[in-house]
C-alpha cells in the first residue's frame, strides 16, 4: 500500500478564546449603579461567567469571599450551570479517527462541530489513526520492521521474528491497507465513469462520496470544535470515564489538561482517578 502515516494521539490547539469589552462593560455596571465593579478572573470566560450571573441578581456589591474561583465555585456547587454557557472556546482537533467523530457527534447541545469533508478532499494519502490498544503491537511491529528492512540489506543476518503482538498488528495493518487499497482503486475507475460530469468539483464529489465507503473508521479526520463551559464539562464527565472509548476519552483529558490551565476556576473541580488501571474524569459536581 506504499507509504501510509499512522497517528498515535490526538493533537488538540487551542485557537479561540473571548474577549471582554471592557468600555460596553464600563458602561453597563455605570447603569447599574456599579462603577468601577471589579473581578479578579483572569481569563475572559471566567469573569463573563461571574458577570451573568450577577446580571440574574444584581449583585454587584456582594463580593463572594475568595474571589472569582469562589463565585464560579458555588455556581457548580448549586447546579446554576446555563451561565456557564457564556464562556466559549475554539479547538482545532486533528489526528483523530472517524469513528471518535462519529461518537462526538452525539453531544447535540452546546457544540458546534466542522469537520473535513471526505467528498471535497481526497483521501488518498491519508493518515490512520492507531486505536490505543494497538499501540504497543505497533511500536514492537516498527521494531520488527526496521530489523526486517535491515535483514533484506545484509541476508547474512539472522532473519528477524515476529512477536505475537506485531503479527497482530499485521492483522490490523492489512484490513487498514486493504481499505486503502480499494479506495484509490475506486477512485482511479470512477474518475473514468463520470468523466461525462463536466463540472470537476461535482464529479470528484460523486467519486469520493462513493470510494469513501471503503475507508476504515480509522481514517484520520480533523475537527473544528466550538464548546461552552457547560457542555464541555458534559463531555468531559461523559467521555472522560472508564466506560468511555479509549480513544474520546484520551482526547477528553488532553482537553481537560488544556482547560485547567486555561481557566482553572471552572475546571479545577475535575481530578484523575485510576479506575482499573484507566485514567478516569471526577468531579463532585456533574452535570451543572
Ligand atoms: C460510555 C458511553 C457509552 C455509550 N454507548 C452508546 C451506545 O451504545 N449507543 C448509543 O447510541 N449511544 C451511546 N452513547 C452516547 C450517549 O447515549 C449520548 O448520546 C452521548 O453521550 C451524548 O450525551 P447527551 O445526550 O447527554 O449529550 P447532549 O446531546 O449534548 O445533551 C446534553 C443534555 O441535554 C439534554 N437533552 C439533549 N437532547 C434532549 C432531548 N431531545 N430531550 C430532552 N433532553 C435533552 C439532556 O439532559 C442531555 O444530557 C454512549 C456514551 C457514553 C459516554
Amino acid at each position: 500500500m506504499g507509504e501510509v502515516r499512522f497517528i498515535r494521539e490526538p493533537t488538540v490547539r487551542l485557537v479561540g478564546r473571548q474577549t471582554v469589552n471592557v468600555g460596553a462593560l464600563e458602561d453597563f455596571l455605570a447603569e447599574s449603579g456599579a462603577p468601577g465593579w471589579h473581578t479578579d478572573a483572569r481569563t475572559a470566560a471566567e469573569e463573563l461567567i461571574e458577570v451573568a450571573g450577577r446580571c440574574c441578581y444584581e449583585s454587584w456589591k456582594n463580593p463572594r469571599p475568595g474571589g472569582n474561583k469562589a463565585y464560579i465555585g458555588h455556581i457548580l456547587e448549586v447546579g446554576h450551570g446555563s451561565v456557564c454557557e457564556h464562556a466559549v472556546w475554539n479547538f482545532i482537533v486533528t489526528g483523530v479517527s472517524r469513528s471518535l467523530s462519529h461518537e462526538l457527534v452525539r453531544h447535540r447541545v452546546g457544540l458546534g462541530i466542522s469537520q473535513l469533508s471526505q467528498r471535497y478532499v481526497d483521501e488518498s494519502d491519508v493518515a490512520f489513526v492507531v486505536p490505543p490498544a494497538l499501540l504497543d503491537h505497533h511500536a514492537e511491529w516498527e521494531a520488527w520492521a526496521a530489523r526486517y528492512r535491515e535483514w533484506e540489506g545484509d541476508k547474512k543476518l539472522p532473519y528477524p521474528g515476529k512477536s505475537a503482538k506485531a503479527d497482530l498488528y499485521e492483522t490490523w495493518l492489512t484490513g487498514i491497507g486493504s481499505g486503502l487499497n480499494a479506495y484509490r482503486l475506486l477512485v482511479d475507475f470512477l474518475m473514468g465513469e463520470h468523466a461525462h460530469i463536466e463540472d470537476k468539483t461535482t464529479r470528484r464529489k460523486v467519486v469520493r462520496e462513493t470510494a469513501r465507503s471503503v475507508l476504515p473508521n480509522a481514517t484520520e479526520t480533523k475537527l473544528f470544535l466550538t464548546f461552552n463551559a457547560r457542555s464541555l464539562r458534559h463531555f468531559l464527565e461523559l467521555r472522560g470515564s472508564t466506560g468511555a472509548d479509549a480513544e474520546i476519552r484520551r482526547l477528553a483529558l488532553a482537553i481537560l489538561k488544556i482547560m485547567q490551565v486555561e481557566a482553572p476556576n471552572i475546571f479545577a473541580d475535575y481530578r484523575l482517578e485510576q479506575v482499573g488501571g484507566v485514567e478516569q474524569i471526577v468531579t463532585e459536581h456533574r452535570k451543572v
